[in-house]
């Protein structure tokens, strides 16, 4: 089959790159090209300060279908179809006319952080650029070096930055995934309003199991619309496709032009690596175990901090203000709490934004409740300064430390994972009703 990936197209004020996906699907099908399997969303380094918003490219499949066939959308009331195989035996010039056209009409090239990219190739790039694009930073260069040797047709309009996503999104390679079922308005409505029912949004979060981020309860906010003012209706996610076509049925909304499901890495936590404190960089997204040695605090914009230390050193990990309710759990850790922090790495200031937590265990607290009692005279003793004792104000004695009372803190908190509101949630955390802990 050939691949088709693109990238950077929006701004924003507006364009959407799966619109774009949603309009070359269309005009492929219609042109007599066939889809193979479901077009992709791949979602990349979220830490990337150059993205509009969530950092998303796209990519479909193309050719000779074969195979069973299989629904993958509508538009304006035709059904889009997929084969499940392919071959490759398909004009390309022809598919890249298409492409070309498109990603020209629509994209928004007068925005200057939009610099667009397109690429198509017989060959797949192997998974490396995925890798590094979604856990780390690319280099154009290297990525045009890769499309080069892979006799790769493409084209970046502007810097060319978007050859990046467009080749990373190409080269995913999925071990776990998604899927995402994105309805798309009619044109005069983009910029106004979405007019989603509330309603039938929590009904449908409650009868589709398999989905999920529908809702916030905690916020009570719809989170399948999204604020922009793009072509996007709504987005709603899960692990299964079929179930995403019975969701959207119980989706009471505005009239729209139609819909498609993609093959998502959201939700996969396939942004995180594994590292040691000392081998933490900006930008990346990384899997911490340590031990706290600092306990959180909370600072101006109420967002709280706290640290944690492991063979090799010690870092910040911040909660922030739109976590919510979860910045509540991290207000009850302590100094010696073993944890595993997820998160993304900022730069300035260098700290993990955290996304989810793992306690796996909890400190022994103890808290002193009683100061010592002079046994000569049968009053309390008066501390001398932290760590040095007590003494009688009355006949001088002194009594060590440990002679207080002290009780076992209840903790109030217990060992497992924890999540940040699905408000709050980056499209590609896995959310824990999808782990198995
Ligand atoms: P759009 O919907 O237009 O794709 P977006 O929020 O997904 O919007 P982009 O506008 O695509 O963000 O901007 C991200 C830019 O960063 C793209 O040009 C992409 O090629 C590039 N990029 C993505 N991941 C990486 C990475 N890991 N290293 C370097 N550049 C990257």
């Amino acid at each position: 089959m050939v691949w088709i990936g693109i990238d950077d197209t929006d701004s924003k004020d507006g364009g959407c790159t799966t619109y774009i996906c949603y309009t070359i699907v269309r005009k492929l099908i219609e042109n007599g090209i066939d889809i193979i399997g479901y077009p992709r969303l791949v979602r990349l380094n979220p830490n990337i300060p150059w993205k509009t918003r969530g950092n998303g490219a796209v990519a479909i499949r193309a050719g000779r279908g074969n195979g069973r066939e299989i629904l993958i959308g509508e538009f304006e009331g035709e059904k889009l179809f997929a084969f499940t195989n392919g071959s490759d035996d398909v004009d390309i010039a022809m598919i890249e006319n298409t492409v070309k056209e498109e990603v020209e009409k629509q994209a928004f090239l007068a925005d200057e952080k939009t610099n667009p990219g397109f690429v198509i190739t017989r060959k797949k790039f192997d998974s490396t650029i995925y890798e590094q694009g979604v856990k780390d930073v690319l280099h154009l260069n290297d990525v045009i070096e890769v499309l080069n040797h892979a006799g790769a047709v493409y084209k970046g309009y502007k810097n060319g930055r978007g050859l990046i996503g467009a080749a990373a999104a190409i080269s995913w390679e999925p071990g776990d995934k998604t899927y995402e079922l994105i309805s798309y308005r009619y044109r005069e409505k983009w910029g106004k309003e979405r007019d989603v029912e509330e309603e039938s949004v929590i009904k449908m979060d409650k009868t589709i199991n398999s989905t999920f981020d529908n809702y916030d309860y905690e916020e009570k906010r719809v989170l399948i619309t999204p604020n922009s003012p793009c072509p996007i209706l709504f987005g709603i996610r899960g692990d299964k496709p079929c179930d995403l076509i019975k969701a959207k049925e119980i989706v009471i909304s505005e009239n729209y032009m139609g819909w498609m499901i993609y093959e998502t890495n959201q939700g996969t936590d396939d942004h995180l690596q594994r590292k040691k404190i000392s081998e933490v960089k900006p930008y990346q997204s990384v899997i911490i175990e340590g031990t706290v040695d600092r306990e959180p605090f909370t600072i101006e914009g109420g967002h709280v901090i706290f640290s944690i230390g492991d063979e090799t050193g010690s870092i910040d990990c911040t909660a922030y203000e739109p976590t919510k309710g979860f910045r509540d759990i991290i207000r009850k850790l302590k100094k010696g709490d073993r944890v595993e922090v997820y998160g993304g790495v900022r730069e300035k200031p260098f700290t993990i934004n955290i996304e989810k937590i793992r306690i796996k265990n909890l400190s022994t607290v103890r808290v002193k409740v009683e100061n010592p009692v002079c046994e000569k005279c049968g009053i309390h003793m008066k501390s001398m300064g932290k760590g040095k004792g007590y003494r009688c104000k009355r006949c001088g004695s002194t009594k060590d430390e440990k002679d207080a009372r002290y009780e076992i803190l209840d903790r109030d908190l217990k060992e497992g994972f924890y999540e940040v509101p699905p408000c709050a949630r980056r499209h590609l955390s896995k959310p824990l009703k999808r782990m198995v802990c």
